[in-house]
């Protein structure tokens, strides 16, 4: 390495950063008003505003990436939903509650001024339940004055109250400092390493994709009770279940089961269901109803399993009610809509008649595997050099880059280094990317692949 110019620490600082495993995942819980996105916003920097004017706007994004003393961790923002028919109590129990499942550690948000009321009691339940790692934030806390008002919430008994004021950033240093020491490094799901363990399988898609009838075709009964009340029954969140001769593990699978019969605010749910599913999967299945043109929402839901970095099937479902025609103009779509990820494995399903069930498992394990799949330095630096003399860089102001070597700094998905002698296009990237993949297959993960230039 030294000889093409580069420090040994340099590439080792290169490689750590870029071989950084699953960040930890951290949820943002509370009541309405109480400052929730405000103080995500100033734990990612405002670097994407998530603060709306309107009040009850929906979003879709509910995850981050943030940063704090040299860490990395996402957070989960809860503060876009609206109350629902459920009421204010439910409904914020059960923002918090998908939260929280997803969640390695919890930032409960308080305002100060206000008080703890009953809604903020009900959370502390729920947080108790859930055994996470709690910080406290007492919020608007803009002065010295209203530190006398977060004491008082020591009653909640959940320990120190942080007073902050996520508006001005008085405090907040200090709380993310005692966050950073109750989030693990990793998430504690030890994503499939854990010996013997099911992989984990999330089943995502937009409302009426028919998601909890294939989770009922799969699971070979009717299990899951479609179109079912608020708070009939609890079920476990997570299902296991015997496919192809292994165990695999459904996770989220209450947020299929429509527990909660949503009216507003239901696609902020639907949204902070899939991101609280795909964190805690490692392959996501997306459902596409092949019935109806693909929307944005299937693409965004695509997105969020492709930036979360897990690998990934699309299984194109109601295959049963498809005539000639829309077979072929769906063949189209997929060409224009999904070209980005051409390297997902497809599956054509009907979860009514149950055709092509037994495609899901092998396309799944095919994800998986190139989620996993590790390229030896010495084989991909053979590959590099016969790349680069046989397609150099195109030559930019009489100079001509090159990549001089790279290395897989990491697995699950594949990450990858390579150190350049000048800038590398956009373009560039792109074809060693798709190269890559030609090579080595990498089918159904999506790949990173970041270039370090020479000084
Ligand atoms: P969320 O619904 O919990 O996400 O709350 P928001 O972040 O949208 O904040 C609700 C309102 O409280 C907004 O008008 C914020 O400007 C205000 N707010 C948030 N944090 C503070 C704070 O620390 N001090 C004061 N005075 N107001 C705040
Ligand atoms: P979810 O909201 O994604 O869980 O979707 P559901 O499983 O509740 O399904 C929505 C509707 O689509 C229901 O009326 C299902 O009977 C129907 N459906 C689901 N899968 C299929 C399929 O493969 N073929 C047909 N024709 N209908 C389906």
């Amino acid at each position: 390495a030294a000889e093409e110019g580069f420090d040994i620490e340099d590439v080792e600082g290169a490689i750590e950063a870029a071989g950084h495993g699953p960040l930890p995942v951290l949820a943002v819980v509370g009541r309405p008003n109480v400052g929730k996105s405000t103080l995500v916003n100033r734990m990612i920097g405002r670097r994407e505003a998530v603060v709306e004017d309107r009040p009850g706007v929906t979003r879709d994004r509910v995850t981050y990436e943030a940063e704090w003393a040299g860490r990395r961790f996402k957070v989960v923002d809860t503060g876009g939903w609206e109350q629902d028919v459920l009421g204010i109590d439910a409904s914020v129990a059960a923002q918090a509650e998908y939260a929280i499942e997803a969640a390695d550690a919890v930032v409960f948000v308080v305002d100060a001024k206000v008080g703890a009321t009953d809604t903020d009691e009900a959370v502390v339940r729920l947080l108790r339940k859930a055994g996470k790692p709690v910080v406290l934030c007492a919020n608007k806390v803009d002065g010295p004055s209203g530190e006398a008002d977060a004491a008082y919430l020591w009653n909640l008994g959940l320990g120190e109250p942080h007073p902050v004021s996520a508006l001005h950033g008085r405090g907040t240093g200090d709380m993310l400092d005692a966050v950073l020491e109750v989030l693990p490094d990793a998430p504690e799901q030890s994503f499939g390493t854990a010996i013997g363990g099911p992989r984990r399988v999330a089943l995502i898609g937009r409302p009426n994709v028919g998601k909890s009838s294939l989770l009922n075709k799969v699971a070979g009964e009717e299990r899951v009770v479609v179109n079912e009340l608020a708070g009939t029954t609890r079920d476990p969140v997570d299902e296991i279940i015997e496919l192809g001769g292994k165990t695999w593990k459904f996770v989220d699978t209450a947020g299929i089961r429509k527990r909660v019969h949503l009216q507003q605010g239901a696609d902020y749910y639907a949204s902070l269901r899939t991101a609280a599913a795909v964190e805690k999967a490692e392959v996501a299945v997306v459902l596409i109803d092949a019935s109806e043109s693909i929307s944005v929402q299937d693409q965004r839901i695509i997105s969020m399993a492709v930036e979360a970095g897990r690998a990934m099937v699309i299984a194109f479902n109601k295959w049963d009610t498809l005539d000639e025609e829309r077979r072929y103009y769906l063949e189209r779509e997929i060409e224009t809509e999904l070209g980005q990820v051409a390297w997902a494995p497809r599956v054509n399903v009907s979860a009514r008649t149950g055709r092509h069930m037994e495609k899901l498992v092998p396309a799944i394990e095919t994800a998986l595997a190139g989620w996993e799949t590790r390229v030896p330095t010495g084989r991909l630096n053979a590959f590099l050099g016969e790349l680069v003399a046989a397609h150099p860089h195109p030559v930019r102001g009489g100079k001509q880059p090159r990549i001089l070597f790279g290395t897989q700094a990491g697995t699950k998905p594949p990450r990858f280094v390579l150190f350049a002698s000048g800038f590398i296009e956009a373009g560039y990237r792109r074809f060693i990317e798709r190269r890559l993949r030609e090579e080595f297959g990498f089918e159904g993960t999506p790949i990173h692949i970041s270039v370090r230039v020479r000084e």
